[in-house]
């Protein structure tokens, strides 16, 4: 095993490891089809700034006969893509065979509550769509605060009241710390409720807008992606809890997330 920082060889290592202990590497698009007792990880990229670094993450992933989802926003500050070059990467990942979903910021993209989160999320998703000339099934949120701007919904509310209700039994701990402690807990495969909760009330913008109403088939809060995995995500060059390099062996279901630009050779 080569050494573990967010480098080219230690990906691949990774993924040599997951295929030599049986683990099926699924695109959320597949996400799906996987039944009840096989080693499963789902891979994403979330191609939040440099969109040229998903290529070599993509070919690494193409070498080794897996297919991956890389998701990709539509009102990126970093990327446009009106941009040929941005539309040649993105034909380039789908030529790999890889999935593209949308990597939405509908909470972010939102003026007041006023604005519509389905119209805004649909516009999206219909960029998206334009620039790769391919039909978006799948969905993952950057930074949404959609839920947040979202007050007057029921369920929202509800989850105002549980998280309140936590910060008041745990005053001293601030919630960035709470969920890192229930992130801890959920890798030692202990799921709780306040979890769930925890990461429900961040940013999930499919309780306020149907999935079914804007062409959606996979997203990352469906129940069976949110809980039914063991979720670990490398942002701003981070692994979160931690490297999947140590999980791989240990649950037999991941969620793997990395940042591609912060990778290098
Ligand atoms: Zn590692
Ligand atoms: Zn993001």
């Amino acid at each position: 095993m080569s050494k573990c920082e967010l480098s080219y060889s230690h990906y691949r290592s990774v993924l040599d490891k997951a295929i030599a202990a049986g683990y099926e590497i699924v695109p959320f698009r597949d996400s799906h089809q996987i039944s009840g007792s096989k080693r499963v990880i789902v891979l994403r990229h979330d191609i939040d700034a440099l969109i040229n670094k998903a290529i070599p993450i993509a070919e690494i992933e193409a070498s080794m006969g897996i297919q991956s989802t890389y998701f990709i926003r539509s009102y990126a500050d970093d990327y446009d893509l009106d941009d040929d070059q941005v539309k040649a990467v993105i034909a380039a990942l789908s030529k790999l065979n890889h999935e593209i979903g949308i990597h939405y910021e509908t909470g972010n993209l939102m003026n007041s509550d006023a604005d519509d989160p389905e119209k805004i999320f649909l516009d999206e998703k219909t960029r998206l769509e334009r620039a790769c000339g391919l039909k978006i099934i799948s969905a993952a949120s950057h930074s949404d605060k959609s839920c947040r701007r979202w007050t007057r919904s029921k369920q929202s509310s509800r989850q105002t009241t549980l998280l309140s209700a936590i910060k008041h039994s745990i005053p001293c701990m601030p919630k960035t710390a709470v969920r890192s402690l229930i992130m801890g807990l959920e890798v030692r495969g202990v799921r709780t409720p306040l979890y769930r909760m925890i990461k429900a009330s961040k940013d999930d913008l499919f309780q306020v807008v149907s999935e079914d109403a804007v062409g959606i088939e996979h997203q990352s809060w469906q129940t069976r992606l949110c809980r039914g995995y063991v979720h670990t995500m490398e942002g701003r060059a981070k692994w979160k809890p931690c490297c999947p390099c140590s999980l791989i062996g240990r649950y037999d279901r991941l969620m793997i997330t990395t940042h591609p630009e912060h990778w290098n050779r």
